[in-house]
């Protein structure tokens, strides 16, 4: 049967209620007491106090649904078939209490008989030197040995930023060929017809920070799955941009930008675009409903990035005027099941929304007239590089991220002098610092702005 998001999201919670975890709401995407986060990026990251002991969970068996940003993923959305900023991960954590022996024929038990994946499309990897989780596939599951990986550190020892870690089990489902060749070739690398659908992390160290490891004071699982991964596999979807919820975010993306059509011969390029607006415009609506504010610095500049990126893309499709909240309305309505609070906040996050994207419309396309002068100019100069100068002035006088410029750049065979930007937003700031000084002012010629440069985060 091919399960909607919605529906897979409460049956795995469900399932794992079942096992005796408590459920519990998503945290905010906006860590608690944490600096070596800015935004939430998996299930365990909010909990690990819970992990390392310093703080008594509410259970020793927990079950949610995370919303997650990875801002690392930015570059790979809409290129791959799996990656979005936002995603949501399911999630059972144990604190001390169950482990691998459970951990892992629960995972098979919902991916088999739950949702009812075919086993034999469904491949484990553990860490080359776990011979335990290899065993409880290889004896306990009755996986044959040739289709269980074992990789290194990279792929199979999960840690994000400081805090608990460990050796990991993974499971891959494979999509079928047309996705691809064989396992030779795409086990563990960036091939997408291997997907690798849940990591379950044997978490019993601790990172301090500096990559120096101890062993926590108990041994706790900490699973995380891709909800939307998960509906690719059982919806048999192309990729996450298919499956119900997101489909119809799509779909409504290539009306808005006049009845495009999707993955037709010929599209790749526009496809890209689609994606992006898709996945960005889930990004926006919940990094807004958990209060962040579009800014120049740290989360707030994140935000700020993924909404003008979005506006480049709606334009590159040929949308013009605003387009946004059409998309956060979309969401709103499709989510709001799972995230209530959606629908509550939704003037607030449909206002922030509107303002930013006008505050950026207004410079967008002489920022774009600008950029395309400096080429011209590059290509006479027979130049494939755009200064950093040049760089920092589309960013501080036009509002173009960096990353925005560099992609535009890429896209037309240039690259840009990023030391160079760098160079120019130091001199812009120890400018602004000697005048303030000199003033004895907080603020000098260049007004409000002159605070503001302390912060950016290009
Ligand atoms: P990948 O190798 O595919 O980038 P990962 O190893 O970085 O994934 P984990 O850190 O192990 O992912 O996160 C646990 C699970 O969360 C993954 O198995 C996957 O199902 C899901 N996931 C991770 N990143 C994304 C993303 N950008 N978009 C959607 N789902 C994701
Ligand atoms: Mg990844
Ligand atoms: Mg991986
Ligand atoms: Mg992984």
């Amino acid at each position: 049967k091919k399960y909607g998001v919605n529906e897979l999201r409460e049956m795995f919670l469900h399932f794992f209620e079942t096992k005796g975890c408590l459920r519990l709401n998503s945290f905010s995407l906006i860590p608690h007491n944490d600096n070596s986060l800015l935004i939430i990026n998996s299930g365990m990251a909010p909990m690990k106090p819970w992990f390392t002991g310093q703080e008594i969970p509410p259970r020793r068996r927990v079950t949610t649904c995370q919303k997650c940003i990875r801002t690392g993923d930015l570059e790979n959305v809409g290129k791959t078939a799996r990656h979005g900023t936002y995603f949501e991960m399911l999630g059972n954590f144990s604190f001390g209490d169950y482990f691998k022996k459970e951990a892992i024929p629960w995972a098979w038990e919902f991916l088999t008989e739950v949702v009812g994946l075919d086993a034999d499309r469904l491949y484990p990897s553990v860490y080359v030197d776990d011979d335990e989780a290899y065993q409880i596939w290889l004896n306990d599951m009755h996986i044959p040995a040739e289709r269980i990986y074992k990789f290194g550190k990279e792929d199979n020892f999960w840690e994000h930023g400081s805090g608990p870690c460990g050796p990991c089990s993974e499971i891959y489902y494979d999509r079928g060929p047309e996705f691809g060749n064989g396992p030779e070739d795409v086990m563990g690398g960036e091939g997408d017809r291997f997907m690798e659908v849940w990591n379950i992390v044997f978490s019993q160290f601790n990172n301090d920070g500096h990559n120096h490891y101890t062993d926590l004071a108990q041994k706790n699982i900490d699973t995380g799955m891709g909800l939307e991964r998960l509906a690719v596999a059982v919806q048999e979807a192309g990729s996450i941009f298919d499956v119900d919820t997101l489909k119809s975010l799509r779909d409504l993306v290539c009306t808005l930008a006049g009845g495009i059509s999707y993955e037709q011969p010929g599209t790749e390029q526009t496809d890209v675009s689609v994606r992006i607006c898709t996945d960005h415009a889930r990004a926006m609506t919940f990094m807004i409903s958990d209060g962040i504010m579009p800014s120049n610095n740290g989360r707030g500049y994140v935000l700020r990035r993924i909404i003008r990126r979005a506006v480049r893309h709606g334009r590159k499709l040929g949308i013009s005027g605003s387009f946004l909240t059409k998309l956060a309305e979309n969401v709103i309505a499709e989510s709001r099941d799972g995230y209530p609070e959606l629908e509550e906040k939704r003037d607030f996050i449909l206002k922030v929304i509107q303002a930013e994207e006008d505050k950026f419309e207004k410079t967008y396309e002489q920022g774009m007239d600008i950029l395309q002068e400096m080429e011209d100019r590059l290509e006479k100069e027979g130049s494939k590089e755009l200064s950093g100068e040049d760089a920092f002035r589309l960013y501080d006088t036009y509002g173009f991220p960096l990353d925005n410029t560099r992609e535009i750049l890429e896209e037309r065979g240039f690259s840009v002098d990023e030391a160079g930007f760098q160079a120019a937003m130091k001199h812009q700031k120890d400018t602004a610092r000697e005048d303030r000084k000199k003033s004895g002012k907080s603020s000098t010629y260049m007004g409000a702005s002159a605070t503001v440069y302390e912060e950016m985060d290009p």
